[in-house]
């Protein structure tokens, strides 16, 4: 078999279909099994057109054997740079920066799709420095994660400007359930400062002095279930020498009770900070001192959401794992991927999976 992925998970790819990219609605049928390694060609039975499991995906008109594209992204997300994972899976460097750019695009829309009411009550953000081509071309990661789950909830990269921070916060909001019950611990970066209340709070129009004049500016009221804490260390040359905390937003109150549920002593962006190492042991863009910057802007972003992707779904991680009630001959936990901790998946995917389900199916759960 092609891929484990059960029937319901395929959605209608003809574009003029009444059902087309829509889950639910039963149209998909099995015609047969095709070619050598057995993919199914299925059917629409609202259009009636046939079209192949793999429409839609990164293996979708490939020659290479099915195993070697798992293989290029297991490679490259394990932090090895376009032409040494070429010679360890035996392809063309180009061929390898084609895969990476399809499967990149491919996870971006995933994770838009699917990354979806997240039950969230805390956000670290962060940005992590690196470049496109030359130093001077500067290309940040700026990450939400949440610190219970560790899972990565949104991801942008470009210029560090409050533009990006604007863009960022916004994605993130959205893939909350509640996004007005939120503690989010930042850096001492100031446009979180000043973004915060604008894309949390509630906005009102404060009463105009006297009956002429223009109304004053809109202002923004901060929930007592909201709250924002930075956290700013102080440098001597790059050494950092101090951290000291401060809630830009929000109460005490608010902020010690979400310590509590972290179980933490101090405010931290420990978890984000985490990631940031992880990020760059898996991005080989992201590897310090090494050659394997990117050259191609296109590519440092495709690589970032492919990175951010096989993070979030296919690694597990020990900081995650659960007692079993009952162990399982000598398996005592239940090892956890992110997505598994944040309630999106009840299962650690592997790459087949995660590149060959099509834009527009439902969540396998
Ligand atoms: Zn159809």
């Amino acid at each position: 078999m092609f891929s484990s992925l059960p029937l319901d998970s395929f959605v209608c790819q003809t574009p003029h279909c009444p059902d087309f990219q829509q889950s639910g609605r039963q149209n998909i049928t099995l015609r047969r099994f095709y070619g050598s390694d057995k993919r199914r060609l299925l059917r629409c039975r609202t259009c009636g057109t046939t079209f192949s499991e793999t429409k839609g995906t990164p293996y979708w008109g490939s020659k290479l054997p099915p195993e070697r594209i798992d293989s290029v992204v297991d490679h490259l997300t394990h932090g090895n740079c376009f032409s040494s994972t070429a010679s360890l899976t035996r392809c063309h460097r180009t061929t390898v920066a084609r895969i990476m750019r399809q499967a990149g695009v491919h996870l971006q829309q995933f994770h838009s799709q699917h990354a979806r009411d997240l039950k969230v009550t805390s956000m670290q953000a962060d940005e992590r420095h690196s470049f496109v081509g030359e130093k001077a071309e500067q290309a940040w990661d700026f990450t939400v994660v949440d610190p219970k789950s560790k899972f990565v909830i949104e991801g942008q990269v470009g210029a560090r400007t409050a533009e990006l921070t604007k863009v960022l916060l916004i994605g993130a909001r959205k893939r909350l359930a509640t996004p007005n019950n939120l503690v989010l611990f930042t850096d001492g970066y100031l446009p979180y400062q000043s973004l915060f209340p604008e894309l949390f709070g509630t906005s009102w129009q404060p009463p105009r002095q006297g009956k002429r004049g223009r109304f004053p500016q809109k202002a923004y009221r901060i929930p007592r279930s909201l709250a924002h804490v930075r956290v700013i260390k102080e440098y001597s040359g790059k050494r950092v020498v101090g951290v000291r905390t401060e809630i830009a937003a929000g109460t005490q109150k608010r902020v010690n009770q979400e310590l509590q549920s972290l179980g933490y002593t101090t405010p931290n962006t420990s978890a984000v900070e985490r990631q940031n190492a992880t990020a760059r042991r898996m991005n080989p863009h992201l590897t310090r001192k090494s050659l394997a910057f990117a050259r191609l802007p296109f590519h440092r972003v495709t690589l970032a959401h492919l990175v951010q992707g096989v993070y979030n779904w296919c690694r597990t991680q020990r900081g995650l794992r659960q007692s079993l009630i009952e162990p399982i001959g000598r398996k005592k936990y239940l090892q956890q991927t992110p997505a598994m901790a944040i309630g999106l998946t009840s299962q650690c995917w592997t790459i087949r999976d995660l590149l060959s389900l099509p834009c527009g199916a439902p969540c396998r759960s």
